[in-house]
């Protein structure tokens, strides 16, 4: 594996897998524990954050940087939230801020926006 510079790879262990756990950044909820998941970047449009009842958001944002989590069972809590098409949007558990990322319900795998969670 080649050295990355770039500064989400501070997020990283060696091995390319999260180095700190991931947590819900408005509440405290615990999404996946260290080493959970594998660093992966690719282009897809989240819906901005917005919270359950604010009424849906269309605008869109174009995230690069994703957590992906290869079993659903992985996740220590996670939320989902509205399915469009093939994709189940993720949301937090307890305080169903989202989305914080995607489930492809044709490959059964989950991604996780680095910028929508809290590493610690
Ligand atoms: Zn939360």
């Amino acid at each position: 594996m080649s050295a990355n510079e770039d500064s989400t790879n501070t997020k990283t262990n060696t091995d390319g897998k999260n180095k700190e756990k991931v947590f819900c950044t408005y509440c405290p909820s615990k999404m996946l524990n260290a080493g959970a998941a594998t660093f992966v970047t690719m282009e897809f449009a989240l819906p901005y954050i917005h919270h359950k009842g604010e009424g849906e958001n269309n605008q869109q944002e174009t995230i690069t940087d994703y957590w992906l989590v290869e079993d659903m069972y992985t996740f220590e809590n996670i939320g989902v939230s509205h399915t469009v098409g093939n994709v189940k949007y993720l949301a937090c558990a307890d305080c169903e801020r989202g989305p914080v990322g995607w489930h492809d319900l044709a490959t059964k795998k989950s991604y996780i926006a680095l910028s929508r969670v809290k590493h610690e």
